[in-house]
C-alpha cells in the first residue's frame, strides 16, 4: 500500500482488497462503501465501488491523470466515434435544445470528439466552440469540418464565466477525475437562464443492476458511475433545474450482458459491427469495410444495413428510467 500526495488531498493507492484498507469516496470523502461490483470487464485488481452516503460509484483504484492522458494520446486515428450512430442521436438532441432555447446563441461542446455534434448545431444557427483533448480529433474537426476547436481540457479554455447559452457534455463526465470539481467548472460557464446538457451511462437502470461488473458501460476509461438521483442532486446544488430527462437502452448492451454469461467465447463486438456502413472509426475511410472484415454480397449488406438502422432507431426510443442504461439531462441555470 502507498499514499500519494495530490494537490491538497492525499490519495490512497490500493494494493490489496479494498475491505482491508481505508478507501475514500472521491465525491464526498466518506469511507462508507456500500457495495463493490465484480470487475469482470476491468483488468487486474480493479473494481467499481459504491459510496453508502452519496450514492456515487467509481473505478478503484483510479488510474492516474497521466495514465488517462497517455491512453487518449495513443488512441489510433478514427477510433473515437461512429458517425452514423452519433449523427442520428445528435440531430434529435439539437431539436430538444432548440425547443428549450429557441433564441439560439453561443454553444460550447466539451469533449467535442470529431465535431459531428458541433457541425449539426452550427447548421442550425448556433455560434459554436469545441474543446477536445485528442489531437487527431481536433485536427479533423478543424480541417474537415471547419470548426473552431480549442485543444485541451475545459481548464484550458480562455473564456469568462457565464459566457455560453448552452454547454454540452456528450459521454464525458464518466471519464474525468474529480467529477465534482469538473462539473463545477462546466456549470460556471453557463449564463443565467442557459442550459447544461449532459449524457452519461445510467448506473441505476436495471441493465446496470443486473449485469453489474459485466455491464457494457463498465470499462477502463469510465472512472465515474452515476445514478439518476445523484445527478439530480448535484445539478440542484449547482443551482440548476432539471427540465428534461431522456432515458434510452442500447440493445447492444443487452447482447453484451447476456453474451458475457454464456459458457463459450462470444465475439459481441464483431456481431455489433454487422451491417455498419464504411465508417471512419474502423480505420481510414477508403479501407473501411462494412462488416469489420468479411466480404459480403450487396444484398446481404443491404439487409444487414436495414437491420442495423432499425436497431439504431430502437436505441433512441425514450423509456422509463429504471429500464434505460443511458441518460440525457437538460438542466437550466436559475
Ligand atoms: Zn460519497
Amino acid at each position: 500500500m502507498r499514499w500519494v500526495v495530490k494537490g491538497r488531498s492525499v490519495e490512497f493507492i490500493m494494493t490489496g482488497s479494498f475491505r482491508d484498507k481505508r478507501v475514500i469516496c472521491p465525491s464526498c470523502g466518506t469511507d462508507h462503501i456500500s457495495q463493490s461490483w465484480n470487475p469482470v470487464r476491468l483488468s487486474g485488481e480493479k473494481t467499481v465501488l459504491w459510496c453508502a452516503d452519496c450514492g456515487f460509484g467509481w473505478q478503484h483504484p483510479l488510474p492516474t491523470p497521466q495514465d488517462v492522458r497517455n491512453y487518449y494520446e495513443h488512441l489510433p486515428p478514427y477510433i473515437l466515434q461512429g458517425a452514423q450512430e452519433k449523427e442520428l442521436g445528435f440531430s434529435r438532441r439539437i431539436h430538444r435544445i432548440n425547443a428549450l432555447r429557441p433564441g439560439r446563441g453561443r454553444l460550447l461542446d466539451i469533449g467535442s470528439g470529431l465535431g459531428y455534434f458541433l457541425k449539426l448545431a452550427e447548421k442550425d444557427g448556433w455560434d459554436v466552440l469545441g474543446v477536445e483533448p485528442q489531437e487527431w480529433s481536433v485536427k479533423y474537426s478543424q480541417e474537415q469540418l471547419g470548426l473552431e476547436i480549442c485543444q485541451g481540457g475545459v481548464d484550458d479554455l480562455d473564456t469568462v464565466t457565464e459566457s455560453f447559452d448552452v454547454v454540452t457534455l456528450w459521454d464525458v463526465w464518466e471519464h474525468v477525475h474529480e467529477p465534482l470539481t469538473f462539473i463545477k467548472t462546466c456549470t460556471d460557464l453557463v449564463a443565467p437562464g442557459g442550459l447544461l446538457v449532459l449524457s452519461i451511462p445510467n448506473a441505476s437502470g436495471w441493465p446496470a443492476r443486473l449485469f453489474k461488473g459485466r455491464w457494457r458501460y463498465v470499462m477502463s476509461t469510465h472512472l465515474n458511475y452515476f445514478t439518476t438521483s445523484y445527478v439530480e442532486r448535484v445539478m440542484q446544488d449547482q443551482g440548476f433545474l432539471v427540465e428534461r430527462t431522456d432515458h434510452t437502452l442500447k440493445l447492444q448492451s443487452l447482447i453484451q450482458g447476456f453474451g458475457s454469461v454464456l459458457p463459450m467465447e462470444f465475439d459481441t463486438e464483431r456481431l455489433l459491427r454487422l451491417g455498419r456502413k464504411g465508417s471512419i472509426e474502423r480505420g481510414r475511410p477508403e479501407q473501411a469495410r462494412s462488416d469489420g472484415g468479411l466480404e459480403r454480397s450487396p444484398l446481404i449488406l443491404r439487409i444487414l444495413g436495414r437491420i442495423r438502422r432499425i436497431v439504431l432507431e430502437l436505441n433512441l426510443v425514450r423509456l422509463p428510467g429504471s429500464i434505460g442504461d443511458l441518460m440525457d439531462f437538460y438542466c437550466r441555470k436559475r
